[in-house]
């Protein structure tokens, strides 16, 4: 039996880091067996999801390296969704009722009163065929739940280990609306018998749905697949993340935040597993240390911070070949390697590759502040060509002229050549910014 996996988001909203995580360990845990990820969208919700959205989560997945082997779409697949429908009404496990949203609100607060749990009582079995016929002459039109069997449901869970739950503490669920629409709990199980999902991870927000959802596998005569729920993300004061904070969305982490795919991979792969996070290069890297046994049952923790660090530490490593276009998206198409290799250790994000480049490339108002010195080291530049080791030469010659060393031979040179009190390794950045502008710094000249 081959593996198969699938991530099904509902395209209502941008995907967040949450869920985008839910991604990924479908995605290394196919990777791993040599299975394959089905793409699905859970567009049932027809007033909720948008087209945008669904773009956006291609996008996304795209961007992360998250290819699919498979693509569905629910709504493609209503005939489908009917057809198992009837069979279920035929066999007495789908059956119509008639409260309204009022009414069942009424019900589930009179039981909560009572101190009871709010499950549905079923008065709908107990209607004959005068009292429907009597209903629907009133203008109610039925939804349609499903028939839960009062046995134990068990299964074990690759995070949680053994799960049990009683049929009889759950509600029979609504599969299918007043309108006639099929709601997520139907078409899920229909989509993963129908497509072999061997696999089901998701997030534990699903366990009671795995509980019913196993009861229709059995009923549609699907093969129940082995299921994972992991515990959701949370923020650091321990609050769920919202698929409406924006701000954790992937699309506005990749674009405003500037995060690389592979930190954010890099970072979802491990958080709230065994592994220490550390940076890696390639997805190839994770799916090798991928283990679902290591996810821990404990609520991992999202730290933006966390984020931005893993994002430095990924830049200071990447080759130039990794970051060209993103380079050249920025403005910096003429960028080469002994460019990012000179400036790559001082960033925290790519774009930040601008402010060394005007330093490199562009005039510089120097803070000339040590004129006679300065001239001094002027005297002393070696002619082109330069390369790494012109530095450590000017700089000897320098200190064997002058006496100076330490702090007071190396801070007003580089206030000098980039204006700035801090940055990337001379030694790099001086055969970079050339000797024209250079000496005209050093006299103190915007250059
Ligand atoms: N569309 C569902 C969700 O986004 C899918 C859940 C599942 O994986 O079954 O929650």
């Amino acid at each position: 039996m081959s593996v198969a996996v699938r991530f099904a988001p509902s395209p209502t909203g941008l995907l967040h880091v949450g869920n985008v995580r839910l991604a990924l360990v479908n995605w290394l845990f196919a990777r791993k067996a040599g299975g394959n990820f089905l793409l699905r969208l859970d567009d049932t919700d027809e007033e909720r999801s948008k087209p945008e959205y669904a773009e956006g989560i291609e996008r996304d997945l795209t961007w992360l390296g998250l290819t699919w082997d498979r693509f569905a779409r629910e709504s493609d697949r209503y005939g489908r969704y009917d057809a198992v429908a009837a069979a279920l009404k035929a066999s007495g496990r789908l059956y119509p009722c008639y409260e309204t949203p009022e009414e069942l609100n009424l019900k589930r607060a009179s039981l909560v009163s009572q101190g009871r749990p709010p499950i549905y009582d079923r008065a709908a079995l107990r209607l004959g065929d005068a009292d429907r016929t009597r209903l629907e002459a009133e203008g109610r039109k039925p939804h349609w739940r499903f028939k839960l069997e009062h046995t134990p449901v068990e299964w074990t869970d690759l995070v949680r280990g053994p799960v049990h739950f009683e049929g009889s503490a759950l509600s029979d669920p609504v599969l299918i609306r007043e309108d006639g629409r099929p709601l997520y709990t139907l078409t899920s199980v229909v989509d993963d018998a129908d497509l072999a999902i061997t696999h089901v991870i998701r997030g534990e927000d699903h366990v009671a749905n795995t509980a019913v959802q196993i009861q229709i596998f059995e009923a549609v005569g699907g093969a129940v697949p082995v299921f994972a729920h992991l515990p959701l993300l949370t923020d650091a004061t321990g609050q769920g993340l919202s698929k409406r904070l924006g701000s954790l969305s992937v699309a506005s982490l990749r674009e405003e935040e500037g995060i690389e795919p592979m930190a954010l991979a890099s970072l979802l792969a491990k958080l709230g597993t065994s592994d220490a996070i550390e940076p890696r290069l390639t997805l190839d890297e994770l799916v090798a240390e991928f283990d679902i046994a290591k996810v821990s049952r404990a609520t991992p923790k999202f730290d933006p911070e966390e984020l931005l660090r893993l994002n430095a530490r990924i830049l200071h490593l990447l080759p130039f070949e990794r970051v060209s276009e993103e380079l050249a998206a920025l403005g910096l198409a003429e960028a080469d390697a002994a460019f990012w290799e000179a400036v790559r250790p001082n960033l925290s994000r790519v774009a930040e590759a601008r402010d060394w480049w005007a330093v490199t490339h562009a005039p510089v108002a120097p803070a000339a502040d040590d004129p006679a010195f300065l001239a001094e080291a002027a005297a002393l530049l070696p002619e082109e060509p330069w390369d790494l080791s012109t530095w450590g030469t000017w700089t000897g010659a320098v200190k064997a002229k002058t006496g100076r060393k330490g702090k007071d031979l190396f801070l007003p040179l580089r206030r000098a050549l980039t204006g700035r009190d801090h940055g990337p390794e001379l030694k790099n950045l001086l055969p970079l910014i050339g000797r024209t502008r250079a000496e005209k710094r050093l006299a103190g000249e915007t250059a």
